[in-house]
């Protein structure tokens, strides 16, 4: 069985992310989606909020588990016998940062591979942050996350509980 851990900070979780998802389910046995808990990496999210809404969002995902971590990705993988990771590329300026931190997990975890999925053309342009910018200033942004994720920033953002 290949199990594949897709990490990231999902703050929130977007369409692209899903998308990744996806198309990871249909490459590897399990992919496991790991939200990173670091405290050194601010989140507008908590971890559990962010959490249980990609776990709404892939509901009916037989083959897709969501779980968080705190600490090195490379530590987790090793600990749960996780072999692939995979990371989304959306434009050339992802490409830097990512190559540098797939070398680093190689380096520590010589048995880890990272594999690249690129990003949908209409999803290339959306971010986390662009999705936070947007629904802080009123703006709709149910084209870019998932139905659990929009309902949830609608309601924070009205009732002033996000800033
Ligand atoms: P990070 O883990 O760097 O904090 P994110 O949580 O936003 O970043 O994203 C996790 C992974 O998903 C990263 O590999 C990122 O490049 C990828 N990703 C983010 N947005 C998209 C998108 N719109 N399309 C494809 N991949 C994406």
């Amino acid at each position: 069985m290949i199990k594949a851990i897709y990490p990231g900070s999902f703050d929130p979780m977007t369409y692209g992310h899903l998308d990744i998802i996806q198309r990871g389910a249909k490459l590897f046995d399990q992919v496991i989606v790991a939200v990173v808990g670091n405290p050194s990496k601010s989140s507008l999210l908590p971890i559990d909020i962010r959490t249980g809404l990609i776990t709404q969002a892939v509901s009916g995902m037989k083959n897709v588990v969501v779980g968080d971590f705190q600490g090195l990705t490379v530590n987790y993988a090793q600990e749960n016998k996780i072999k692939i990771l995979i990371r989304g590329l959306r434009a050339i300026s992802d490409f830097e940062a990512e190559l540098a931190m797939a070398q680093t997990n190689k380096e520590l975890y010589p048995e880890l591979e990272t594999i690249f999925l690129m990003s949908k053309a209409e999803y290339s342009f959306i971010s986390s942050s662009i999705v936070k910018e947007v629904a802080r200033l009123g703006g709709e942004v149910s084209h870019f996350v998932p139905k659990p994720v929009n309902d949830y920033l609608k309601e924070h953002y009205l009732r002033g509980t996000l800033i």
